[in-house]
């Protein structure tokens, strides 16, 4: 199983992120989102991103405009995947719009196009059934500035064919990804199955007024030559994606860490480093 033709549905943050980086490996994109108005902006951002290409990846603008010239924009779904091998969906992380349009995909795409999905939180076993072709259906996860992130988690589920497993797993390689097979869905994968955590704890010490961030993330550092401690991942991750984890866990740490978290930081604007401060100054 080859995958020549890519289609990425929504075009926002990580849907134009990917869909980028696999132009600029060489294959043909066509970029599909809910309007023209919206593919307009993804098209701006794009052109942003290849700044970042030439300064982190030293691209040349020949390769960056090469990269362009294979993508092809439409809001038309039907045209979007009527030859696609794979379809990646990047639309919002909400079930119902991912179903829906999982079923619409289904109808429209040829027998043989595969769906994975780049959720974050949702297991494809959440999915398959809905799908209408759960054997297709796997989850092809990266992370936040591809280019650089290169991570390309990828579980499935129960019902994921081994031949589409194993042609994801090839074709996450061929986009410059370092591929990162899950042997069984878990919730978070690998990455957030050992950072989430890891940030809780870190939280837990701060909020019960065991240590402060920056004794904490002093010994994480010194103890495990690790370049941060929890408090600055969590500076980078965003204060308000850090309290909206804790508000949705029904635990009293959670909330104590919610409460915490709010008053002292996010009522504050210091949201982390887009904002210039969050438990350090940037
Ligand atoms: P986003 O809100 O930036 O972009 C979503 C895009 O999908 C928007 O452009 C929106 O117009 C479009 N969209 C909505 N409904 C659509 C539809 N029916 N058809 C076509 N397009 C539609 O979101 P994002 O941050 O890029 O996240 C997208 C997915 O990627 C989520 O599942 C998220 O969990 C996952 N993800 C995000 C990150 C991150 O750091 N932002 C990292 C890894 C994975």
């Amino acid at each position: 199983m080859e995958f020549k033709n890519v289609t990425v549905i929504g075009s926002g943050v990580l849907g134009s992120q990917i869909a980028f980086q696999i132009a600029y490996s060489g294959f043909q994109v066509v970029v599909n989102d809910i309007n023209d108005e919206v593919l307009e902006k993804a098209k701006e951002r794009i052109k942003t991103l290849t700044q970042s290409y030439k300064q982190d990846l030293k691209a040349s603008d020949a390769e960056l405009e090469l990269a362009l010239n294979r993508m092809t924009y439409t809001s038309d779904l039907g045209d979007a995947v009527k030859e696609a091998d794979i379809v990646i969906e990047a639309v919002p992380e909400v079930r119902e719009i991912k179903i829906n349009l999982y079923q619409r995909v289904n109808e429209l795409a040829p027998k043989h196009t595969v769906i994975a999905t780049n959720t974050s939180t949702f297991l494809p076993s959440d999915f398959a059934d809905e799908t209408g072709r759960p054997e297709q259906f796997i989850a092809l996860h990266f992370a936040n500035h591809i280019w650089v992130n290169n991570t390309a988690e990828i579980q499935g589920s129960a019902k994921t064919s081994p031949e589409v497993f194993d042609s994801v797993v090839a074709f996450a390689k061929e986009i410059g990804m370092v591929a990162l097979p899950l042997h069984k869905e878990y919730p978070g994968y690998i990455l957030n199955a050992l950072l989430v955590p890891f940030l809780k704890a870190g939280e837990n010490l701060m909020v019960k007024g065991i240590a402060d961030p920056e004794t904490v993330d002093k010994t994480w550092m010194i103890a495990t030559k690790a370049p941060r401690g929890p408090f600055a991942i969590l500076d980078i991750v965003g204060l308000n994606t850090a309290y909206n984890i804790a508000l949705s866990e029904d635990t009293d740490d959670a909330r104590a860490t919610a409460a915490y978290l709010k008053e002292h930081y996010i009522d504050k604007g210091k949201l982390g480093v887009q904002t210039g401060e969050g438990f350090y100054k940037y």
